[in-house]
């Protein structure tokens, strides 16, 4: 395994491209500046320092984009499934040919751990993989009898979309949201976070070397409230897939109106873990210390909660202070890091902020609940894995998503109530439970509102399963079939299959 230092050596030659020439925007198989000329800054939450200029597109360059994938759009839907598919496999083997320089530039640009991110151009193959292989099949429809009639569905794409992902993995969370969209015939418009925006612009240049056409994938950069609301707001945009916070979804629910668009959402998430006395707690708490302390916590589907039966509730969040407080935190390229730095000084101003809420509501910490300070991390934004115990349902720190490293623990006396507080929260995406007891695990699970579930075992993903969430956690799945209902619209026609009478208005 490569050292720290190897790792450092690499990422600073990885990243001289971005310092000397900042990230443009791709438009139609163009790198270009922002039409205004104008830049923004985006820095490493290592030590606070520039990594490089971006262009800060606005609505001029939304409109050339959206009119590029236009343009596109009909011989990239007319193209047979099974030339996409060849062509995105293509696109595959390239990322994983620059696996390490997508590794070491988003660990500089977000934070996030080697250990961890080392694995992300894997995941993201694996998406370009997964949905390359279903290219030809997606336009298969249904064949539906009724009485003297055959009903066949088809399914074409739905046109150029809108993509905006957010800043936390954002090179596996775009590959899952931009091989979908390309294996149905859809041709895009990506909007990357204005936090992180470096491994978007590796990704668009990786699919064109691979032989993508131009113009059937642009990327511009920028901020929510200018370039993605022109986006959102595009009438030649048909759909727009959406990574983000809640409250940004509802933003983009508004803007998209007028233009009537197709919206798919991905938001936010209280995911509770809930642990029933008699499941194998040793497991449960690796488990739940996975999810909340791996990616910085700043991740959609962490167990931010978790709901402990009173019996062991004292065993288990000694286990869980214990473990967490032996977990590296550290920098990003360092192989034996676990937690780096948050994604900005600002998220890291939020998360700190909830250690003082946690103390004003009267919960306890019971280990964490601070910046870190030693040498060199004093500059960047590193706050320890956080525990709180002693809490309740009604508090902020039990209801709001703080996305990062921080865990609420709470006790419950009974099913009925962990149900209760498991449910108790505006938030429905993914939720965990822990028992031996799989009929108690059935009928709990039918009642939980969250759109993923895992029963004794933390988050794995079957990339045909739906994902997503209920209530202010989404609208809509992806993953397998899911994604091609969305980024396709569904065509019936209606065969006769014998004469029968056709009913023969009255006339004068
Ligand atoms: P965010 O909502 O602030 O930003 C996400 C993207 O939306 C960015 O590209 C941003 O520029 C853009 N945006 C902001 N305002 C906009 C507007 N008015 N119109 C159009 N675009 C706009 O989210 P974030 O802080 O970057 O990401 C963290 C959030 O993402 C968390 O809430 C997390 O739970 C959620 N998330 C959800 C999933 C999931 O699958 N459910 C996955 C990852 C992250």
């Amino acid at each position: 395994m490569a050292s720290f230092q190897d790792n450092l050596d690499k990422a600073e030659s990885y990243l001289a491209r971005f310092r000397q020439d900042g990230v443009s925007n791709h438009i139609d198989g163009q790198s270009v500046p922002a039409a205004s000329g104008k830049t923004f800054e985006t820095i490493s939450p290592v030590d606070q320092s520039k990594l490089a200029d971006v262009a800060h597109g606005g609505a001029e360059d939304i409109d050339r984009a959206a009119k590029a994938a236009k343009a596109a759009f009909g011989a990239w839907r007319d193209m047979e499934g099974g030339e996409r598919k060849k062509i995105l496999h293509k696109v595959a083997y390239a990322i994983e040919a620059r696996a390490e320089e997508i590794a070491l530039v988003e660990c500089m640009d977000t934070g996030q751990a080697f250990r961890f991110m080392s694995k992300a151009a894997l995941r993201g193959a694996a998406n370009f993989r997964f949905f390359a292989d279903r290219a030809p099949s997606a336009r298969d429809g249904q064949s539906l009898k009724a009485p003297g009639q055959i009903n066949i569905t088809t399914r074409t794409p739905i046109g150029p979309v809108g993509l905006i992902t957010p800043w936390n993995t954002p090179f596996m969370l775009s590959t899952w949201k931009i091989a979908p969209a390309l294996a149905a015939g859809c041709t895009i418009v990506h909007k990357p976070a204005e936090f992180s925006p470096l491994t978007a612009r590796l990704l668009v240049e990786i699919a064109e070397d691979a032989g993508l056409p131009k113009g059937v994938w642009n990327t511009v950069n920028g901020f929510g409230e200018d370039a993605g609301k022109a986006l959102t707001e595009h009438p030649d945009i048909k759909a727009i897939g959406f990574v983000g916070e809640s409250r940004t979804g509802q933003m983009i629910l508004g803007q998209g109106a007028a233009t009537l668009k197709r919206v798919h959402f991905e938001l936010g998430g209280k995911n509770p873990v809930v642990v029933f006395a008699d499941a194998d707690l040793d497991r449960a708490a690796d488990a739940a210390l996975f999810m909340i302390y791996s990616l910085n916590g700043e991740r959609c589907t962490s167990s931010s909660r978790v709901l402990i039966e009173e019996s062991v509730h004292d065993a288990f969040v000694a286990k869980l202070a214990e473990r967490a407080a032996k977990i590296k935190v550290g920098h990003p390229l360092d192989p034996a890091t676990v937690i780096g730095p948050l994604i900005h000084p600002s998220h890291e101003e939020k998360v700190r902020s909830y250690f003082e809420i946690a103390q004003e509501e009267g919960a306890t910490i019971a280990t964490g609940g601070e910046k870190v300070t030693d040498g060199d991390l004093a500059n960047g934004c590193y706050v320890r894995p956080t525990l709180f115990t002693n809490a309740r349902a009604s508090m902020r720190i039990a209801q709001e998503e703080i996305f990062g490293p921080v865990l609420t623990a709470i006790p419950f006396a009974d099913e009925t109530e962990a149900l209760e507080l498991a449910n108790g929260v505006d938030y429905g995406l993914a939720g965990y439970v822990w028992t031996r007891d799989m009929t108690r695990a059935l009928r709990f699970t039918e009642k939980m509102d969250a759109g993923m579930i895992w029963v004794n075992s933390q988050n794995v993903r079957h990339l045909p399963a739906p994902f997503g969430g209920m209530k202010d956690s989404g609208i809509g799945r992806d993953g397998g079939d899911y994604s091609f209902e969305f980024y396709m619209e569904t065509k019936n026609i209606a065969l006769a299959t014998d004469d029968r009478p056709i009913p023969r208005l009255d006339q004068e």
